[in-house]
């Protein structure tokens, strides 16, 4: 048997250095540390700077309220805090940060040099650290407030270095930290400066529209409403997009539960719902919401990173995103219906200052916001008697079912169904023999313009023609037969995908272009789409390159069922489509490869085609 050495306690800064790894995963997780300290500081403005990334340079200054020379060494002890004293204090916890982890974490894991004065304090102090050591600290002139300044992150744990991405990648990351930060804190005026380029600045008004709109530009807040609910103790306020405006991803879904963004399924299941049979698939609703929970209905402790929560009630987050973001898009309906061009949040920059005036709209000429705001009160209320039965079903549902990979959904309980073999065992349908020669197949024609039907020797097949079409092309793409025949663009197609999946898809430029696709960088939230496979329509150019940076998220290029994933995509969107008319020489063709035993299943798992024996079909017409 194993013996394992003796036990000891870890000395300081091992311990640090393992909590660094939670804390600190990457230069937007150090940025968004110091941010929150700014902002608990009580700060009006922070400046946020970087170079390469991140890696090399990250300033973060606020003008908040500074720390007391004698306090400046403890704030980077580990587990030391100024925001909680008992235990009891974490159920009402008021400040973004409370584990007094955050700066010996990263001071444990870079060089550090810390400027701070107090309020109202004739001088400040300068404190400077490298790999957790302090190396000196003397009294310095500096502006009220405090400015950290992290240089060489992970200089001195060598393994951690080789897990980052391209400054590139990091970049964008460390830009949407910021990013979802500035919009947590609309009161707090954020300027975000890249590589010397300032990227944004928000205005710091308090208010959420002015600050939506700093950081996203017109066409993004061009296409949102305004969204609210509330009851006792839970409260959303914010925007969500109109169904007309929605995204090929889910990168513009912003949740902030008390002023911290929160990543969270449920709340993302509550505004999907709500936009449920409004969207096609692959679109997904923009949100920017806010949700106010009383202290006690949340627990913000269940994440080292603090980017999750629990709720002690989901089902009431769930219904209060559902009826804003419902509320919001009825309304949207109603008044774009009723002729009314101002509804919500949406602006058109020809009539601006001109209708009825109620709602929050930007004046094209003055590029100002000008006050309104219509309450949703009266909208919600109605809503709420009418649906509240279909939405309960909807609540008891979604838990089990939205989030299940679609794509590995091979239920063969869900075979289509046609009537006349409704007898027949599902084996039966997707399990047939192959044949070899296919000279005797007829193609009778098409049903639908979905279903080719073939006779072929004593049975009538039914082929669903998008779903084999889709089998030969990932077959190809698997097997590395797949010679990409790109279209050159005449003009390239400009995808918005935000900064972090901008930047995914030029880390893969390569793999893409295998695929038939070539991406070039468009300013750093969009890329430039020159060529796509030959087969894909274009409109589809921007969805297909969405798709593949969720999968590309979850780590996909690099496993081969991630590799399948993006392979099932191209495949699906490539292949003719289900509902058009094809080509009587295009539909022989595929019957022919199915019925040599090419293909039996499309790559998603559903049949390709179903075969009616003669006997059935004499069963079913009783002549035998
Ligand atoms: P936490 O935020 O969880 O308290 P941190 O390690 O992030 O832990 O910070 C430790 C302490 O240092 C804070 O509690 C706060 O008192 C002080 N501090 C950190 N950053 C700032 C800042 N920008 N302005 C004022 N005080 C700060
Ligand atoms: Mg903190």
């Amino acid at each position: 048997m194993r013996c394992l050495p003796k036990i000891f306690e870890l000395d300081a800064h091992v311990a640090d250095l393992i909590a660094a790894g939670e804390v600190v995963e990457r230069p937007a997780s150090v940025v968004k540390e110091l941010m929150e300290n700014s902002i608990d500081s009580g700060a009006g403005i922070i400046t946020v700077e970087i170079t390469s990334g991140g890696m090399t340079y990250m300033r973060v200054t606020d003008n908040g309220c500074g720390i007391a020379p004698e306090d400046v060494k403890t704030a980077f002890l580990r587990h030391a805090t100024s925001k909680l004293r008992g235990a009891e204090g974490l159920e009402s916890i008021g400040t973004l940060g409370f584990r007094g982890e955050a700066l010996a974490a990263i001071a444990a894991v870079s060089r550090i040099e810390l400027l701070t004065r107090e309020t109202g304090a004739a001088e400040g102090v300068s404190l400077t650290l490298e790999a957790g050591e302090f190396r000196a600290m003397s009294p310095a002139g500096c502006p009220e407030g405090t400015t950290i300044i992290v240089r060489d992150l992970f200089f001195n744990t060598p393994a951690r270095l080789k897990f980052m991405k391209s400054d590139r990648a990091e970049s964008s990351g460390v830009a949407s930290a910021a990013l979802r930060c500035a919009l947590s804190h609309p009161e707090v005026s954020v300027r975000f400066i890249r590589d010397g380029k300032p990227e944004f600045h928000t205005p710091g008004d308090s208010r959420t529209d002015s600050c939506v709109y700093s950081l996203f530009g017109r066409e993004i807040t061009a296409g949102l409403l305004n969204a609210e609910s509330s009851d006792e103790r839970i409260s959303v306020a914010g925007f969500v997009s109109d169904p007309s405006a929605a995204r090929g991803n889910r990168s513009y879904q912003f949740f902030f539960v008390n002023g911290r963004p929160i990543r969270s399924l449920i709340l993302q299941a509550a505004l999907e719902k709500a936009f449920e049979n409004t969207l096609p698939s692959g679109r997904f609703p923009a949100c920017m919401l806010y949700i106010t929970a009383s202290p006690g209905s949340v627990d913000v402790n269940v994440h080292p990173a603090k980017t999750e929560v629990k709720f002690a009630s989901d089902k009431q987050v769930f219904d209060g995103v559902y009826y804003a973001a419902r509320g919001a898009i009825e309304r949207g309906a109603a008044e774009r219906g009723a002729g009314a061009d101002d509804a919500g949040f949406r602006t058109r920059s020809t009539e601006s200052g001109s209708g009825a005036g109620t709602a929050a709209h930007l004046n094209a000429e003055g590029g100002k916001w000008e006050p309104g705001g219509r309450s949703a009160g009266a909208a919600r209320d109605s809503f709420k008697s009418m649906q509240i039965d279909e939405y309960r079903r909807a609540y008891n549902s979604i838990d089990k079912n939205l989030y299940k990979d679609k794509t590995s959904n091979t239920n063969s309980s869900q075979l289509p169904s046609v009537g006349i073999i409704s007898e027949s065992p599902a084996s039966q349908l997707s399990n047939f023999s192959i044949y070899t020669s296919v000279d005797q197949l007829r193609v009778i024609g098409e049903a639908l313009n979905t279903y080719i039907i073939v006779e072929y020797r004593s049975s009538v097949w039914l082929i669903d023609k998008h779903a084999a079409h889709e089998r030969i092309h990932f077959d190809a793409l698997k097997s590395g037969g797949f010679e990409p025949m790109s279209q050159a663009l005449i003009a390239p197609v400009i995808c918005r995908l935000g900064r972090e999946d901008a930047a995914l898809l030029l880390e893969e430029a390569d793999m893409l272009e295998n695929l038939g696709f070539t991406v070039e960088s468009f300013g750093d939230d969009a890329v430039a789409v020159r060529r796509i496979p030959a087969e894909i329509d274009i409109s589809d150019a921007e969805p297909a390159l969405s798709e593949i940076c969720a999968e590309l998220g979850r780590g996909g290029a690099a496993s081969p069922a991630g590799l399948d994933n993006i392979y099932k995509m191209i495949a699906c969107k490539a292949a003719i489509k289900a509902g058009k008319s094809s080509t009587a020489a295009e539909l022989e063709a595929l019957a022919k490869r199915v019925m040599s035993g090419e293909v039996s299943q499309c790559p998603h798992g559903r049949p390709v085609a179903i075969e009616m024996t003669k006997a059935m079909l004499d069963k079913s017409f009783k002549r035998i």
